[in-house]
């Protein structure tokens, strides 16, 4: 069997690190870039204790286009999945050059070495807060866009770039032509089973089901849910969660689809990765108890600035066109959360 080479980049992430163990058990070899702005590199000593396989690891920016250059020349890359950004809606409000610079130009950079290096096949991590306020609640692919922050903007931005780089090979008719995948992510919560690797957030978290353990845990006093007067079912608001292994065994599944038929010609085509079912803020608090027997302590609090009340993903051309779908549902989420959690109350130290 020929062994393919994947560059990670993020890899040492809360998501890149689930996709390098899922990488390494589906046989592929992994190369990661990171700068651990974020994350720590003991997530891949991690990711090789729970694979028995040696990760890659390169630590660089990947707006050092002469690094990437480095790497693309040692390593025979086939394909490179890209995680690499800055992830925080909030932050992106306070220092939006930060994330333009970072995540824009970052994805610049990157795509000029892989096309200089002739690598054309690309995973990109988009998300759902590039779509734009709307009636349905269920979203498909073309829906239209309208992000309305720095971190969504900065997505939809890299989504337009790719989209014409696609375009421009289809024009010119070239030999190797781009095929890209853009996966837009719901709220990926959870952990892998073994609790040896998950999400490490730095300082207070700002997701629901991080800010949920460490209330649980006793690192956080109380949870504010924000608002219950939304028009949902219980008032409180309602996201797609899916589960971190499901949605990186989406990326596997992205990989095997850019060798097949639909993409021969080069084409940049978006799925959303969701389990296509909304759950509540009460309900997630309501899950965690049940299966943690942990009591969650929580308040009522005025909603936050910029939620929406509901959204979740239609996910049927993930499912048709990737041969994709989701196999864990939120009990599991909330047990590998709490599991990952217990195991390493201060995260990867
Ligand atoms: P994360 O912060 O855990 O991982 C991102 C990784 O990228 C980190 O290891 C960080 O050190 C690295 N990084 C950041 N900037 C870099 C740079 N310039 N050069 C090299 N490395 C750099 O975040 P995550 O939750 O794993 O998210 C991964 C990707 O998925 C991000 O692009 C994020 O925007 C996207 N996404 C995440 C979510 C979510 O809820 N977690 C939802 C939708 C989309
Ligand atoms: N939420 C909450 N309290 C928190 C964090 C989040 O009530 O401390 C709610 C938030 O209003 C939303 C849901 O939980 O309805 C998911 O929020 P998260 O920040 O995890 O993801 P988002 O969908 O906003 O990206």
């Amino acid at each position: 069997m020929i062994v393919r080479n994947v560059l990670v980049t993020g890899g040492a992430g809360y998501i890149g690190s689930h996709a390098c163990t899922e990488l390494l058990q589906a046989n592929y070899r992994v190369v990661v870039v990171d700068n651990l702005s974020n994350s720590k590199a003991e997530s891949l000593s991690r990711v090789e204790q729970i694979t028995g396989k040696p990760v890659q690891f390169y630590q660089a920016d990947i707006r050092d286009k002469q690094a990437l250059t480095d790497i693309f020349s040692r390593e025979a890359i086939s394909t490179v999945m890209h995680f690499a950004g800055l992830k925080a809606v909030g932050e992106s409000c306070e220092q939006p050059l930060n994330y333009y610079h970072n995540n824009v130009y970052g994805t610049l950079v990157l795509v000029e070495a892989m096309r200089d290096a002739d690598v054309k096949q690309l995973v990109f991590s988009s998300s759902a807060t590039v779509y734009g306020e709307s009636v349905h609640v269920q979203y498909t692919e073309d829906f239209p866009l309208g992000p309305i922050n720095p971190y969504g903007r900065s997505k939809a931005m890299i989504e337009d770039i790719l989209r014409d780089l696609s375009a421009a090979d289809t024009i010119s008719k070239v030999q190797n032509p781009w095929k890209i995948a853009l996966l837009r992510y719901f709220n990926p919560i959870g952990a892998h089973e073994s609790g040896l690797i998950g999400e490490d957030p730095n300082g207070i978290p700002n997701n629901l089901m991080p800010y949920v353990s460490q209330v649980a845990i006793g690192k956080l006093a109380q949870l504010s849910v924000f608002g219950d007067d939304y028009p949902t079912r219980d008032g409180t608001g309602i996201r797609d969660y899916i589960h971190v292994v499901d949605l990186v065994k989406g990326h596997i599944k992205a990989i095997a689809a850019l060798q097949g038929e639909r993409f021969n010609a080069g084409a940049c085509r978006a799925y959303n990765l969701g389990a296509g079912r909304g759950c509540s803020v009460l309900e997630i608090i309501e899950t965690f108890e049940r299966v943690t027997g942990k009591k969650v302590n929580y308040k009522i609090a005025p909603r936050r600035v910029g939620d929406l009340a509901e959204c979740f993903a239609n996910p049927e051309r993930a499912i048709m066109e990737l041969d994709w779908k989701v196999e864990k549902n939120l009990d599991d989420m909330v047990s590998d959360a709490w599991n990952w959690q217990k195991k390493n109350p201060e995260g990867y130290v």
